[in-house]
Order: structure tokens, then sequence, then C-alpha cells
């Protein structure tokens, strides 16, 4: 589970977000819509440790993480996948996933690595360097290296910006599957359709705000908020 509580945060003397009181189940998509520049890749930032917390708590896996620094809070189970992917760009997936899997002995790897590949369809990639890759599949790439690492809480920032419709199914696909397995999703979607359409609960951010929390079936029904904020014909 993650959360914020009373959650003020921006950068440097900008303020963002005010007063975000925020939950992700385990075993469920939370999806973070709102329009352009309301402060959804902030909340994730602040929860990554990445953007300036003013007031307030986070809590990872019930642990107040609010003063751990970013990459305590990844020990903590916390991956969080930007728009810009976490994977380096020479060496080849295989290295990568490698490198994500310093804490495991190489049989642990070999056996950790075959599992992956069952949830994560990168096995015919292995050998490819990584910036031979289009960013969907950088994208498959940085998710197995999370799972690799133990991570428990995924954290996507508009996970299908610029891929193809095809390879946009494929990655949601993905993130329904992580939640399927009982991993925390929260994502982050400026297409706030496709995202409600997958998600479980969701938070509408307005100037930093939440402007409303619950069911996606709630939100889609507030012609006021879904179709203002949205653009979405409400149902
Ligand atoms: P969203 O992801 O909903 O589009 P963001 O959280 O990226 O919105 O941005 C919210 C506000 O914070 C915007 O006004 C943006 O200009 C500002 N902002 C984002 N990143 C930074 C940064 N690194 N430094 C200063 N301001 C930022
Ligand atoms: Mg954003």
């Amino acid at each position: 589970m993650i959360a914020t509580k009373g959650l003020d945060a921006g950068y440097g003397k900008l303020q963002v977000l005010f007063d975000v009181n925020f939950k992700a189940e385990q075993g469920a998509i939370t999806a973070v819509v709102g329009p352009n520049g309301s402060g959804k890749s902030t909340l994730l930032k602040a929860i990554a440790g990445i953007a300036k917390i003013f007031r307030g708590v986070v809590e990872i896996g019930g642990v107040d993480a609010t003063r751990i620094a970013p990459h305590e809070r990844a020990r903590l189970g916390l991956a969080y996948l930007p728009q810009v992917k976490n994977v380096f760009q020479n060496l080849t997936v295989e290295e990568n996933l490698r490198m994500a899997a310093y804490h495991l002995d190489s049989r642990e790897y070999k056996e950790r690595l075959r599992e992956i590949l069952e949830v994560v369809p990168i096995g015919g990639l292995l050998h490819r360097r990584a910036l031979e890759l289009s960013g969907g599949w950088r994208q498959m790439v940085a998710v197995a290296m999370a799972l690799i690492r133990g991570a428990k809480y995924f954290m996507f920032d508009e996970p299908t910006a610029q891929l193809s419709p095809k390879f946009a199914e494929e990655v949601l696909n993905l993130v329904k599957k992580l939640a399927e397995m009982g991993y925390t999703v929260v994502l982050a979607e400026q297409n706030a359709k496709k995202a409600l359409e997958i998600a479980h609960s969701c938070y509408l951010l307005v100037s930093g705000k939440v402007a409303y929390e619950g069911p996606p079936s709630g939100l889609l029904a507030r012609a006021d908020l879904a179709e203002l904020y949205l653009g979405i014909k409400s149902i």
C-alpha cells in the first residue's frame, strides 16, 4: 500500500500539491488523472522522494517514508517508472537485468529471470542493446528490472505516451497483470479514458488538489468533472 496524508509538495518555493490525501491499495490499479500541469507527475515524484515535501506524510507499505532518501524508498519496494526510463542504454537487456539482480546469486537470478519472463515478454530481446529498443520495449525492460529487484509498489507515469495503439495495449495488459499478481499499481495518465477503463479506483487532480476520489464509474458519471477536465463525455 502507498499513501499520502495532508501532502503539500512542489519544487523550490513553488507549491504544486495542496493537502493531497491519497491511497493505493495492494492488488489494485489506482489511476491518477487530470489536465496537463495538474500535478500528477509531482504526486508520483513526491512519493518517490524527488519532489520537495512541504508538509504531510508519505507512507510506503505502512512505513513513514517522508524523510527517507529516494534509493532507500526503492529498498522499501517502490518502483517509480518515469517517462524517461531507468535503463542503461549501452548495456544489453540481459546486462541491465543482471545489474538489477545484484543481490541474487547466479542460480537465484536464473530462477527469478525465468519467472519474470513469463510475465514480461522480453525473452527474445535479452541480447539486444537497450538503445536499439523502442520506448515501449525499454519500458518493459524497466518493469522486469523492478521485478527482479523485488519491487512491490509500481508507479507508472504515462506509460503509454508516444506508443503505438497496439503497444499501448500491450503495456496496459502488463499493468493489469501486475495488479492481478498482487502488486500495488499507481497509473498516472493523460489518456484518462484508457486508464479509467482498467483502474479499480481513481483520483482526479485539478490545480494540485483532489477534485474526485473513488471508483472510475463515479467520475465518469460526473459531467461537470469528466467533461470539463478530462474531455470525456459522461455516461
Ligand atoms: P502533470 O504531470 O499533471 O502534467 P506536473 O506534476 O508535471 O503535472 O506539473 C505540475 C506543475 O509543476 C506545473 O505547473 C509544472 O510546470 C510544475 N513543475 C513540474 N516539474 C517541475 C520542476 N522540476 N521544477 C519546477 N516546476 C515544475
Ligand atoms: Mg506528468
